[in-house]
């Protein structure tokens, strides 16, 4: 076996909230952590999908968008020195060569550590994309000039474009009613009348509609798109009788779901309930020895996926991965007001 690029205590498959707070729970206890995300940010999917939505049900915050909250989430860990290795899938996992694992990425990046926290969310997870020609030539994530996305960003990205918005859960809807106040024009395709997204929403958006702030294009369904060099000029749509109509658009946000794909992870010999990763839930161990998954890809009875119980879930992990590189030493539970926040 080749010398691994890096050794470390833990390495952390995922950086979302749950993954970056997993790296400050193993700091508390002396744990060095490298963490591998395929995204090439952290924060997974508060980064990616809701970076200016803001969430109420982090304790201690009334509110915090999902922005802020990675930024605290880094600024709680760095204290520990974590290694990032962004913009690489975790493809490969094999025992390691003196106990441990060894994982490998998409970058051809060895580590070799004593234990796998698996905080992968959806998997390597990717938008549902709608069945066009030519899709590709218009899709560029992170280029704010190309004319497909799956998520926004920046809201500010879109201020004064012409946008057509494509789905009708609650991405749709909350980015329609956010969009409306800095964009050219906003038109929102659902193949059905009923929109399935928080009620109060949809009436802002029927308010919005009905006041010629934005349009509804409905019971519609994405047919075609127009443009060249990757410039968007119009999307074509279609209803079931197939009545046509051509909306002049810059940008095309569709909006459907998530694919949860497990990628990699399905391959490595875990078990799995429903593409999520059977653990035991007082300790976040999985099948495995060795191997421990935290956050949305886990299942146990009663699992919730809020961040708030990957959070305690991280914490177990921790504890429960310290025998395994510290066995000679006896974990005394210890409170961080006790121990304060001394880094490495
Ligand atoms: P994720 O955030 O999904 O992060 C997982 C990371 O792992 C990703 O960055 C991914 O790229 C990476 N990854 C996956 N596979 C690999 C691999 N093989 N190699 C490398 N990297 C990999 N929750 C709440 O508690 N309150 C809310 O109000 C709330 N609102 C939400 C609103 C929206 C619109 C959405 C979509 C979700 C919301 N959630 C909310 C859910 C919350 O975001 C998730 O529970 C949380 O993000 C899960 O964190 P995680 O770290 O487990 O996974």
């Amino acid at each position: 076996m080749t010398t691994p690029d890096h050794t470390s205590d833990i390495v952390i498959v995922g950086a979302g909230p749950v993954g970056l707070f997993a790296v400050f729970e193993a700091g508390m206890l002396k744990m060095r952590c490298h963490v591998v995300d395929a995204l090439d940010m952290v924060g997974g999917q508060c980064a990616a999908l809701y970076p200016e939505k803001p969430i109420y049900d982090i304790p201690g915050f009334t509110r915090i968008d999902g922005q802020s909250l990675v930024e605290k989430l880094v600024e709680q860990a760095a204290p520990f020195a974590p290694v990032y290795h962004l913009g690489q899938l975790v493809t490969a996992l094999s025992p390691g060569e003196d106990g441990g694992w060894r994982v490998g990425t998409s970058k051809g990046v060895t580590i070799q550590a004593q234990a796998i926290i698996v905080a992968a969310g959806c998997g390597a997870f990717g938008p549902n994309r709608p069945p066009l020609d030519g899709l590709g030539d218009y899709e560029g994530a992170g280029d704010p000039g190309r004319g497909v996305f799956y998520m926004v960003g920046r809201r500010e990205d879109f201020r004064g474009r012409r946008v057509v918005i494509a789905g009708g859960g609650d991405s749709a809807v909350d980015w329609a009613v956010s969009l409306a106040e800095v964009v050219e024009s906003v038109a929102v395709v659902h193949r059905r009348p009923r929109f399935r997204a928080a009620p109060d929403t949809v009436e802002r958006l029927h308010k919005l509609a009905a006041d010629g702030a934005l349009e509804l294009v409905i019971p519609y369904q994405l047919d075609h798109l127009e443009g060249r060099d990757g410039r968007l000029e119009a999307v074509g749509v279609r209803d079931l009788d197939g009545g046509e109509r051509r909306l002049p658009a810059d940008a095309l946000l569709c909006f459907f779901g998530l694919a949860m794909e497990l990628g990699p992870i399905a391959e490595w010999g875990l078990a799995l309930e429903q593409k999520h990763i059977v653990v035991d839930p007082a300790t976040a161990a999985t099948s495995a020895p060795g191997i421990f998954a935290i956050g949305d890809i886990t299942t146990y009875p009663g699992k919730l996926k809020l961040i708030l119980t990957g959070f305690s879930e991280a914490a177990m992990a921790a504890h429960a991965i310290h025998p395994l590189v510290f066995p000679d030493e006896a974990l005394h539970f210890e409170y961080s007001t006790n121990t304060g926040v001394t880094g490495f």
